[in-house]
């Protein structure tokens, strides 16, 4: 089973797609995991991913989309994947379906702008393991310590109020249009991503069971 899950940053795809990852036994295909540690390891496409990546701007198609199939090619999708944050604008999403692969269903996950400000906002991340936690919603059991094993957690470049407003910015002009693309391919379902992971995980069941 082939997913993908689109929306704008927010909306609890990355948990979602963990969870989903889990209980289907599929890999968890993040395209913003697979930069970050090119940044991590300091590799040429990380260098080149970085500028725009901490203005809030989508790294450029070529290099994303060369990523992703190589990632695609690997033994662990034979059954299946779910993708978080690919396709993230048309031409991505055309070489996508030019590919041998079949997309089976298409999350879109939806939530009022306020709620995915306050939701961003108050996210940290762990230095050493990049488990993520939530100032209110999900907040670590000692303050600013991972509760795993006590890594750093931070608020990430691209977490900062004035990128945010830039990834919604560029979610609205490059992504927003896949709606229309994949509704047109009958493979759009959406998902209300305003209520609690378990209600949005029970949706997702719904459709995927
Ligand atoms: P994410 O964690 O999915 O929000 O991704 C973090 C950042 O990585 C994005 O703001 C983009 O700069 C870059 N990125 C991730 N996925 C893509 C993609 N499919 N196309 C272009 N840039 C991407």
């Amino acid at each position: 089973m082939n997913i993908i899950l689109l929306g704008p940053p927010g909306t609890g795809k990355g948990t979602m797609a963990k969870e989903i990852a889990q209980q289907y036994k599929l890999p968890h295909i993040s395209t913003g995991d697979m930069f970050r540690e090119h940044l991590k390891k300091e590799t040429a496409l990380g260098k080149q991913a970085k500028t725009f990546m901490d203005s809030g701007k989508l790294v450029p198609d070529e290099i994303t989309i060369s990523m992703l199939k190589d990632r695609i090619k690997q033994k662990d999708c034979k059954k299946g994947f779910v993708l978080d944050g690919f396709p993230r604008t048309i031409p991505q999403a055309d070489a996508l379906s030019k590919s041998t692969i079949t997309i089976d269903h298409v999350l879109n996950f939806t939530a009022p702008e306020k709620i995915i400000l306050q939701r961003i906002g108050g996210r940290l991340t762990c230095r050493t393991c990049g488990m993520m936690f939530h100032e209110f919603n999900i907040p670590p059991k000692v303050s600013g310590k991972c509760d795993k094993e006590g890594g750093e957690l931070y608020k990430r470049d691209d977490q900062k109020p004035e990128v945010v407003k830039q990834r919604l910015a560029t979610y609205k002009k490059e992504t927003a249009p896949l709606i229309e693309y994949y509704k047109k391919k009958s493979l759009l379902q959406d998902i209300d991503a305003s209520g609690s992971p378990e209600e949005i995980f029970e949706q997702i069941r719904s459709i995927l069971d």
